[in-house]
């Protein structure tokens, strides 16, 4: 058997192995009761609601995944690849194929996602009194996503295909400087362009509110652009607040969700985390990490367009680049799987500190915890999430141990 087909099973199948083990691993971990520190989020009846919920979703999502590597390890096997590429060869142009090629696996993908999302949005989120989605919203969303995916991805994709054909493996310079520019375009155009295409955003009215963010703006040394609250009730009661843009185009945007719901102070204390984040550098640190993975993605990419033998683990008898740099990613996913927790412990470190952040810019950490709790305790997130699931999966550490490091700051700072 092909040695590459050989690492590529294996990982596919040790990795789904892990994940569903992990999946089950925090099924197991739900308490009975909250921990002390957070017992006054719910009362005894919505605290097993929250795990219910918890339960709910930790299911959907191991059949998810489970039916996700059943199907690529079936697809892999009866030549699934070497098929999509014979389809795709309407015409003569190389480039062209490659799209083709790839729009036939973003279809096969999205077609065995979909009863998933269905499921989430429609059932569990609805189940739960999280889903205002309308199945009109869901599916302008839908359509939305893949006319822009259109007609910002698929040039994006034709030129790299063009630079690897051109190029061969020396291409991964000229594809790194293109997609480097491409997203930092769009990072910057979306809050004017891209995201009042999905949702609309209103400047906050002038009020206490306002020129109390305004107020903490100045005193953490953030120049805002312009705050906007966004209607995210459109799609789900669940509450959130977040930054666009670069530069001079940077927003705030609230969801309508977290204006109602929230005081003045807490939003504040949102606010003071979230530009926690921006003056801390976690922003620039995030962006520069992506930038090299990229890098050395592309680079690796342009390696593997030349080993026959990745062609020919998956049954292809010739050696187009689109579906090598498939190939590659499949061969890529082990380590991928190794670098996932990496990222998530450094954003787990960033939110510690921009917490801190928040704390130094406020009277007190009261409002922050304040609306830490209530945040967590509306979306009902789960408060006892196991140590290694935490460890592998979350970006934002759980909330227990927050409001742990919170109140450690607070009673540091008395001394
Ligand atoms: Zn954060």
């Amino acid at each position: 058997m092909n040695t590459y087909l050989i690492v590529i099973l294996a990982s596919l199948i040790l990795g789904t192995g892990w994940t569903l083990y992990l999946e089950w691993l925090n099924l197991k971990s739900l308490a009975p009761t909250a921990p002390p520190l957070l017992a006054d989020i719910h009362d005894p009846l919505t605290y097993r609601k929250s795990q219910d919920y918890a339960r709910a979703k930790g299911k959907l999502e191991m059949t998810a995944q489970f039916v996700s590597a059943i199907a690529t390890l079936v697809f892999i096997l009866v030549g699934g690849f070497p098929f999509f590429d014979s389809l795709a060869r309407f015409s003569q142009n190389e480039i062209a194929t490659g799209l083709a090629f790839f729009v036939l696996l973003f279809a096969a993908t999205e077609i065995l996602g979909l009863p998933f999302s269905l499921y989430r949005t429609f059932v569990i989120e609805a189940r739960f009194g999280f889903n205002t989605t309308t199945v009109k919203t869901f599916l302008t969303d839908k359509l939305k996503g893949y006319a822009l995916g259109a007609a910002l991805g698929l040039p994006l994709l034709g030129a790299l295909l063009w630079f690897y054909s051109i190029l061969g493996a020396a291409a991964w310079i000229w594809c790194w400087a293109l997609v480097t520019l491409f997203s930092m375009t769009i990072t910057y155009l979306a809050p004017a362009f891209i995201m009042p295409l999905f949702n609309s955003f209103t400047p906050l009215t002038e009020g206490e509110l306002r020129d109390k963010l305004q107020a903490l703006a100045k005193r953490a040394g953030f120049n805002v652009g312009g705050i906007f609250v966004m209607d995210g009730s459109k799609r789900s009661t669940k509450a959130n607040a977040f930054f666009t843009g670069l530069g001079s185009k940077k927003r705030i945007a609230l969801y309508d969700t977290l204006v109602e719901r929230h005081d003045a102070d807490e939003i504040e204390a949102i606010l003071a985390h979230e530009i926690g984040h921006y003056r801390l550098g976690h922003i620039t640190t995030g962006l520069l990490l992506s930038i090299a993975q990229t890098g050395v993605l592309l680079f690796l990419m342009g390696q593997a367009l030349s080993l026959p033998g990745l062609f020919q683990a998956f049954g292809m008898h010739a050696m187009p680049i689109h579906a090598g740099l498939v190939f590659f990613l499949l061969l890529y996913s082990p380590i991928s799987l190794i670098l996932t927790p990496l990222f998530a412990h450094l954003s787990r470190r960033h939110e510690f500190a921009a917490d801190r952040f928040a704390a130094a810019h406020m009277p007190s950490t009261a409002p922050l915890v304040r609306a830490l709790k209530k945040i967590s305790g509306q979306s009902m997130s789960n408060l006892t999430p196991h140590p290694w699931y935490v460890f592998f999966h979350y970006s934002h550490p759980p909330l227990g141990q927050r409001i742990k490091a919170l109140l450690t700051a607070e009673t540091r700072s008395y001394v």
